[in-house]
């Protein structure tokens, strides 16, 4: 057994301990089929939540109404979660509540596709009952049971379904992609966070080229945020090789297709409920990329920018120009942000303080504005970073 699953084998060997099922499950199981790296081990049992509660010690409350906690085991922590069944779907979406069983078989039958319901016990035997194993070795992506149903139960397996193909290049099942064209407009009923969870996914995959493909295809993208009326845009995004491009890079890709202004392009970024600073983030490299549309990096504008962002404007103007560069142009550009005068403005050897002892003025514009023209000639390396140049060379200014 592998090293994830063999730390958390005296967890189940616990559990059992105690009268009760346990068994490996989800994600993991799939993963270690496909000799794909392990992430998290999710466990199933027939234990309730209460009674995981009085065997270990440590234990967190994540979802005690879904039957799901964690419980913290030599210090790593699992997902616990209680064998259930969710017969009664509420609006196209996951139950609000759900029934908690005593049997493995009802709770695989729950889940989303075949490779995903899969279980295996603490000796590394599999529990298949719906060929999970097979559908691995034939790469095929295919819900437990008829996907109609199932994609009627609850729409985000649609989603699911394409991040998968996206992660792992599977097929999708004839019958299950019918439905995701059949059932695409029940997306709507979906949240936006889940369905960004599943998105950025996507986006991350190796396969999401293909994966944003067929969300044009099966016309899902009409029901994600602010793509409805973007089929053609996004098509263009396609013809891009975007293997080497990170999540934040996708984004900024997608909505320099937009041609959207700066206020269009943070609500886009916000209709898709992304954390402001990620917004922040993925704004200031569209904004550099316009830049760098048409004008050649300088020692300014490489300081402003900061190399994190210059690096990924690199990426993405050689993306957009199908440029096939090597390296050396982006050693280029390391060498220059490195050599840089300063990196930062609190690295500049000047104050407010120091300006209004100069100067004997007192507080106001003025000194943002000095600070401002001393970063300038700093880092264009008209004076050295230097207070005694700074000054001197202020002196000067205010003569001429
Ligand atoms: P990842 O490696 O990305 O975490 P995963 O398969 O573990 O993939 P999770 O979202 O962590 O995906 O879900 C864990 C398991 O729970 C899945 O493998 C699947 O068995 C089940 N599951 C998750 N979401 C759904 C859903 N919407 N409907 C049915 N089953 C689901
Ligand atoms: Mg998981």
């Amino acid at each position: 057994m592998k090293d994830p699953f063999l730390a958390a084998k005296q967890l189940l060997i616990e559990i059992e301990a105690s009268g009760f099922e346990a068994y490996f499950v989800g994600g993991s199981v799939r993963d270690l089929l496909l000799e794909r790296e392990i992430s998290d081990v999710d466990i199933a049992t027939s234990a309730t939540p209460q009674e995981i509660k009085a065997i270990f010690p440590k234990t967190i409350d994540v979802g005690v109404e879904h039957g799901t906690i964690i419980v913290l085991f030599h210090g790593i922590p699992y997902e616990v979660t209680t064998f259930r069944s969710e017969a009664e779907y509420e609006a196209f979406r996951r139950p609000k509540e759900v029934k908690f069983i005593r049997s493995l078989e009802e709770d695989l039958q729950r889940r989303d596709f075949t490779m995903n319901a899969i279980a295996m016990d603490k000796e590394g035997q599999l529990i298949d009952p719906f060929q999970g194993k097979v559908a691995i070795e034939n790469q095929t992506i295919q819900t437990v049971g008829k996907a109609k149903e199932r994609f009627q139960e609850d729409a985000l397996r649609m989603m699911r379904a394409v991040r998968f193909y996206s992660q792992l290049g599977f097929e999708i099942e004839a019958s299950t992609r019918e439905a995701l064209i059949t059932y695409a407009p029940l997306l709507e009923h979906i949240s936006t966070e889940r369905k960004l969870v599943e998105f950025e996914k996507l986006l991350a995959g190796e396969n999401r080229i293909e994966a944003l493909k067929m969300i044009c295809i099966t016309g899902l993208y009409q029901y994600l945020p602010n793509l409805t009326s973007r089929k053609d845009e996004l098509a263009h995004v396609l013809t891009y090789d975007c293997s080497r491009l990170t999540i934040e890079e996708m984004w900024g890709l997608i909505i320099y297709q937009f041609s959207l202004d700066e206020k269009g392009r943070i609500n886009f970024l916000k209709s898709w409920k992304l954390p402001m600073k990620r917004i922040k983030y993925i704004q200031h490299i569209v904004r550099w990329l316009y830049f760098r549309v048409d004008k050649k990096w300088t020692d300014e504008t490489i300081y402003h920018a900061g190399k994190e962002a210059v690096l990924a404007v690199e990426k993405l103007f050689n993306t957009i120009h199908k440029i096939t560069e090597g390296t050396k142009h982006v050693e280029r550009l390391i060498d220059q942000y490195e050599s840089l005068a300063i990196k930062n403005r609190s690295e500049l050897q000047v104050t407010g303080t120091d300006l209004q002892t100069w100067f004997q003025r007192t507080p106001g514009p003025w000194i943002k504005e000095t600070i401002n023209q001393v970063e300038e000639a700093v880092i264009n390396q008209k004076i050295s970073n230097h207070k005694e140049s700074i000054k001197e060379w202020l002196d000067k200014c205010k003569q001429s």
